[in-house]
C-alpha cells in the first residue's frame, strides 16, 4: 500500500496540473471549455490513489475553477448562477466518478483475494499429496515450531494419528536416550531460524526403533519472516547397518592384518594416490593422523642401506613390465628406531591397453621369524660345535621306510675312536656301514628308539671287523622324530684297568685276610707264653723269695703286664678293624667299677708324686646297666694316659650322672683332667687316628701304641656316647666321655649279691669235683695246674685232643678245660667227638674252651662246636674259677 500522503499529493498535482493545462489551452485556442480538462484529473486520481484523493482532486479543481475562471479573478463570491450550476454539476459528476472508481477497486480486490486463496488451497493440496507420497516421513510446524501436520508415512510408520502427534506429541516416538539432545538442538534452530539436521532413532508401530536422518528448513514469507518449518525424516537404518557391517568388516580386516602383521598398500598410478592399511602404519611406527601415505614417507621408513634396493625393485618391475615382485628389507620404526624385517610382495594391474594403472602390495612383518631363524641358526651352530668337539663318538641314523636305518652323520671323535673316516658311510644302511652289527642286538635296539623314542644304554658292547676292534660303551637316544644319535666311547683300556683293579682288590683282600690270620696267630702265639710268664711270676711270688729276687720278679711282672696291655691294644684294634667288637648290657656297680679302675693307677701316681682325685657325684646311681668291661677299658685308657703324660700336679676323675636321655637311659659323664704336658693345637686333629702320637719322642719317653684313643672312641661311639677333649700345651688336658647307661631297678647286680669265692667249693655229694685239662703247652699245664690246685680242685692232664677224648671216655670228670689249638686232634674236634658219644650215653659234661683266639667269631666257633663257656688266654685266675664254679653248680660247695 502506498502511503496516503503520496496519494493526496497526487491529487493536488493532478488537479493543479489539469487546471493549468485548461488555462493554457483557453489562451491558445480561445476555448471556453472549463471542466473537460478537470474530469480526467479527478478520474485518474481516484483510479490510482483511491476515492478520497479523487474527491480532494475534485474539490481542488472546483475551487480553482471558481476562483480563477468565471468571476473576476480572486472574487469567487461574484459567481453567476450558471457558473454555480456548472460547478455543482462538475462536483456531482466528480463525486460520482470517485465513488464508482472506489466500488470498482473494491470489487477488484475481492476477486484477487478469492483467486489467491484458491491458488493457496490448491498449492497446499498439491504439497500434501506430494508430501504424503514422498519416501520420507515429513512434518510441518508453525513459526514457533509447533507441529501441526505430519504426512501419511509418518502416521503409517509410527502408528499414530495427527492428533496424538500435534505440538510435542512427537516425543512419544523418540528414543528416551535421544529426546533431550534432539529437543535442545531443534529448539535452537527454531529460535535462530537455522536449518536443523540430526540423526536419531524413532519407534515404529511394531515397537522397533529405526534410525532416521532428520532435516528441517524454515519457510519464510515475502518479508523474510519464518512462517513455517518443513521437516523430513529419512530412514537410514539399512544404510547404517550396511555402514556398520562395512565398519566391522574393515575392523576385522584391520585386526586380521594386525594379527598377521600383514599390512597392505595400494598405489593408483593414474591419480597418483597411495593408501596404506592401518597395519602398514603400525609396522612403520607412524601415526596415521601425522603422516599421509606417501611414497617418500615409505622410503623414509625403509632402512637407509636397503632403500636403493627397494626403489630399484619397484621401478625395475615397472620398467621391465613384470606383473609382480617380492623383496625382503628392513624398516626403521619411527618412535624408537627399532629395526624390523619385512617381506614385501607387490602386484601390478593394467588397463585394457596393457598400461599399468595400479600397484597393490603386502608388507609382512617377519621380524619374529627372522629372529627365530637367527636363533635357530645360532643354536644349530652351537649344536654342531658341541658335536664336533664332543670327545664321544657320534653316529646319527635316520629311520627310512621298511625299518631301514640309514647312517646320516658323525663327528671327528668317531673317526679318532674308530680310526676310520666315518663320513664315507653316510647314506649307507647301518648293516652296510658296520657289518658285524648284524650279529648283535644293536640295529634292533636303535630301531626301537627311532620308532618309540626313549633311550637305550649298553655298558659294554664288543665290535670287531677288519678295521675296528674293541669294547664300546653305547648310549642311544632320539633327537628328532625318526632320528637317533648313538654316542659311544672305546672302553677297552678302561675295561682292562678295571680288570687290573679287580685283581689288585682281590689281592689286597687276600692280604687283609692274611693279616687277620697273622694277627690271630700272633695273639695266640703271644698270649700263650704270656699266660705262662704271668702265671709263673704269680707262682714264684707266692713262694719263699729273697727280697732282691722278689724285687726282680715284681719288675718282670710289671713288664709282662705292660706287654700284655700292648698286646691287648693291638688285638682290640684288629677287632675294631674287623668289626668284631660285641657289647653286653648287664647291671654293674658303677661306683666300684670306676674306683677299681682308678685305684690301679694309685701306685704309679704316688710314684710320680701326683695327686689322684676321684669324685663321683652323689646323684650318680650305684648300679647301672651297661658293659662294665668296656667302661673300665675306656677309663683305664684315659686315666692311664693322664697319669702317663703328667709329670707333676694332679689327675682328677669326675663321674656325674646327668639328664635322662630316653629309653630308660641316663647320660653319665666321665671327665679325666690332668695338669700334664697337654696336646699342641696342630696335633689335636690326629689324636683319634690310628697309631698317632703327638710326638714320636713320646713313644720313647712314655711308651704306648697310639691306639688307645682310637679304640676308646670306637667303643664309646658304639655304645651311643661321645668323646671329646680340651687341652692346652704344657698346662693340661681334659677328656670328657658321655655314655648313655641304662638305669636299672636292681640295686645290686647278681655278681655283687654273691661275691665270687676265692676258692671253689667242694662237690655237693661230699666228693671233690674232678676236672680234665686238655692242654699241649707244658708251661700252661703248669700254670693251670697251679691255679686249680690252689682253688682246691682235682684234675687230670691230657696232652692233646685224642688223649682227652680217651680219658673222658673212661668217665669220672665233672668238667673239661679244653685248649682249642692242640696237635693230633684240636679242641673243636675233641669236643665234637665227646658230644657225639654223649648222644648214645647219658649225661653231659660241661666243657670250657681255653683259647688265645680273641675274636668274637672264635667265641662263637667254640659255642657252635658244643663248648659251654669260653676263657681267653692269658687266663685270668679269678675269671676261670668263676666260670668253673658256675658250670659245676650244685656239685660245688663252700
Ligand atoms: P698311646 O698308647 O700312645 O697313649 P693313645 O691313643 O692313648 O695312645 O694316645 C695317643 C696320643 O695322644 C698319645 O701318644 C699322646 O701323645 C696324646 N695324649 C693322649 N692323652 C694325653 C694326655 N692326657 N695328655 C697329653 N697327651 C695325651
Amino acid at each position: 500500500m502506498k502511503k496516503p500522503v503520496y496519494n493526496y499529493g497526487l491529487a493536488v498535482i493532478l488537479a493543479g496540473g489539469a487546471f493549468l493545462f485548461r488555462q493554457w489551452f483557453a489562451v491558445q485556442f480561445g476555448s471556453t471549455l472549463t471542466y473537460i480538462f478537470l474530469y480526467p484529473a479527478v478520474l485518474i486520481t481516484a483510479m490510482l490513489a483511491g476515492v478520497m484523493p479523487g474527491l480532494l482532486a475534485a474539490t481542488i479543481a472546483a475551487a480553482l475553477a471558481a476562483t480563477w475562471i468565471f468571476p473576476p479573478i480572486g472574487q469567487p463570491w461574484s459567481l453567476s448562477m450558471a457558473d454555480l450550476l456548472g460547478l455543482g454539476i462538475f462536483l456531482t459528476m466528480a463525486v460520482f466518478m470517485c465513488l464508482m472508481t472506489g466500488l470498482y477497486h473494491r470489487a477488484q480486490r475481492k476477486v484477487q483475494a478469492f483467486e489467491k486463496e484458491k491458488a493457496t488451497r490448491e498449492s497446499e493440496e498439491r504439497f500434501h499429496t506430494l508430501a504424503d507420497n514422498m519416501a520420507q516421513l515429513a512434518w510441518m510446524a508453525d513459526e514457533k515450531g509447533r507441529r501441526f501436520w505430519y504426512n501419511q508415512r509418518w502416521c503409517d510408520f509410527t502408528g499414530t494419528s495427527l492428533e496424538e502427534m500435534r505440538d510435542e506429541g512427537w516425543q512419544k516416538v523418540h528414543h528416551p536416550d535421544h529426546v533431550q539432545r534432539v529437543v535442545d538442538k531443534i529448539s535452537r534452530c527454531f529460535q535462530f531460524g537455522e536449518i536443523w539436521e540430526d540423526t536419531f532413532p524413532l519407534r515404529g508401530k511394531d515397537g522397533v526403533f529405526r534410525w532416521f536422518l532428520s532435516r528441517a528448513i524454515p519457510i519464510r514469507d515475502g518479508d523474510g519472516r519464518v512462517v513455517r518449518w518443513f521437516g523430513t525424516n529419512t530412514d537410514i537404518t539399512d544404510l547404517r547397518n550396511v555402514e556398520e557391517a562395512l565398519r566391522q568388516r574393515e575392523e576385522r580386516l584391520n585386526r586380521a592384518q594386525e594379527i598377521a602383521q600383514l599390512g597392505s598398500w595400494e598405489l593408483d598410478l593414474v591419480d597418483n594416490v597411495l593408501t596404506w592399511s592401518d597395519e602398514v602404519y603400525r609396522i612403520f611406527g607412524l601415526q596415521p593422523q601425522e603422516f599421509g601415505a606417501t611414497y617418500e614417507a615409505f622410503l623414509e621408513a625403509v632402512h637407509p642401506d636397503d632403500r636403493s634396493a627397494v626403489k630399484e625393485a619397484y621401478s625395475s618391475s615397472l620398467r621391465e613390465g613384470r606383473d609382480s615382485y617380492e623383496i625382503e628389507h628392513r624398516v626403521v620404526r619411527k618412535p624408537n628406531g627399532e629395526i624390523r624385517f619385512v617381506h614385501e610382495k607387490c602386484e601390478h594391474f593394467r588397463d585394457k591397453t596393457g598400461r599399468i594403472i595400479r600397484s597393490v602390495g603386502m608388507i609382512h612383518d617377519i621380524t619374529e621369524r627372522k629372529r627365530a631363524e637367527e636363533k635357530l641358526l645360532a643354536s644349530e651352530e652351537k649344536f654342531r660345535s658341541i658335536i664336533e668337539n664332543l670327545p664321544l663318538g657320534v653316529h646319527m641314523y635316520e629311520l627310512a621306510g621298511d625299518g631301514i636305518l640309514r647312517f646320516i652323520g658323525t663327528n671327528p671323535a668317531a673317526d679318532r675312536i674308530l680310526g676310520i673316516d666315518n663320513r664315507q658311510f653316510i647314506g649307507q644302511k647301518i648293516e652296510e656301514a658296520f657289518p658285524p652289527l648284524v650279529q648283535t642286538e644293536i640295529p634292533d635296539k636303535y630301531r626301537a628308539v627311532a620308532t618309540g623314542g626313549g633311550a637305550w644304554y649298553k655298558e659294554e658292547s664288543t665290535y670287531r671287523d677288519d678295521r675296528i676292534a674293541g669294547a664300546f660303551e653305547v648310549h642311544c637316544f632320539q633327537f628328532a622324530p625318526g632320528k637317533i644319535v648313538a654316542l659311544f666311547q672305546d672302553i677297552t683300556s678302561r675295561k682292562q684297568s678295571e680288570e687290573a683293579l679287580r685283581l689288585a682288590k682281590e689281592a689286597a683282600e687276600a692280604a687283609t685276610r692274611a693279616k687277620g690270620q697273622f694277627l690271630a696267630n700272633m695273639s695266640h702265639e703271644l698270649r700263650t707264653p704270656m699266660t705262662g710268664i704271668l702265671g709263673m711270676i704269680d707262682l714264684a711270688l707266692q713262694g719263699e723269695l729273697a727280697e732282691e729276687q722278689r724285687g726282680y720278679l715284681e719288675a718282670v711282672g710289671k713288664s709282662a703286664q705292660a706287654l700284655l696291655r700292648i698286646l691287648n691294644d693291638i688285638l682290640g684294634f684288629s677287632r675294631i678293624e674287623a668289626g668284631m667288637i660285641a657289647f653286653v648290657e648287664e647291671p654293674f656297680l658303677l661306683h666300684e667299677a670306676v674306683r677299681g679302675a682308678v685305684e690301679l693307677f694309685d701306685i704309679e701316681a704316688r710314684r710320680k708324686g701326683l695327686e689322684l682325685v676321684l669324685d663321683i657325684t652323689p646323684e650318680t646311681p650305684q648300679v647301672m646297666a651297661g658293659d662294665e668291661g668296656r667302661v673300665r677299658q675306656i677309663l683305664l685308657n684315659l686315666v692311664g694316659n693322664a697319669v702317663k703324660f703328667t709329670e707333676q700336679g694332679r689327675v682328677a676323675i669326675r663321674v656325674a650322672a646327668g639328664e635322662a636321655v630316653g629309653g630308660g637311659r641316663r647320660q653319665v659323664t666321665f671327665t679325666v683332667a690332668d695338669t700334664g704336658i697337654g696336646i699342641p693345637e696342630e696335633k689335636r686333629q690326629t689324636l683319634f687316628r690310628s697309631f698317632s702320637q703327638v710326638d714320636d719322642s713320646h713313644t720313647r719317653r712314655f711308651g704306648g701304641t697310639g691306639l688307645g684313643l682310637v679304640i676308646s672312641k670306637e667303643v664309646v661311639e658304639r655304645m651311643g656316647g661321645t668323646i671329646s677333649f680340651t687341652s692346652e700345651a704344657k698346662t693340661g688336658s681334659s677328656f670328657v666321655v658321655t655314655l648313655p647307661l641304662r638305669e636299672t631297678v636292681a640295686e645290686t647286680p647278681a655278681a655283687a649279691a654273691s661275691p665270687a669265692p676265692d676258692l671253689p667249693p667242694a662237690a655237693a655229694e661230699g666228693t671233690k669235683p674232678r676236672l680234665l685239662v686238655a692242654e699241649d703247652d707244658p708251661t700252661i699245664q703248669m700254670v693251670i695246674g697251679m691255679m686249680l690246685r690252689s682253688g682246691g680242685l682235682d684234675f687230670d692232664l691230657a696232652d692233646n685232643g685224642e688223649e682227652a677224648v680217651a680219658m673222658w671216655a673212661k668217665g669220672g670228670y665233672d668238667l673239661v678245660l679244653m685248649d682249642v689249638q692242640m696237635p693230633l686232634m684240636d679242641g673243636f674236634e675233641a669236643v665234637r667227638a665227646i658230644r657225639e658219644r654223649e648222644r648214645t650215653g647219658s649225661g653231659r659234661t660241661p666243657i670250657v674252651a681255653l683259647t688265645a683266639h680273641a675274636y668274637l667269631s672264635d667265641r662263637q666257633k667254640c659255642l657252635d662246636a658244643g663248648m659251654d663257656a669260653y676263657v681267653a688266654k692269658p687266663i685270668d685266675f679269678q675269671g676261670l674259677l668263676e666260670v668253673v664254679r658256675e658250670l659245676l653248680g650244685g656239685k660245688v660247695k663252700e
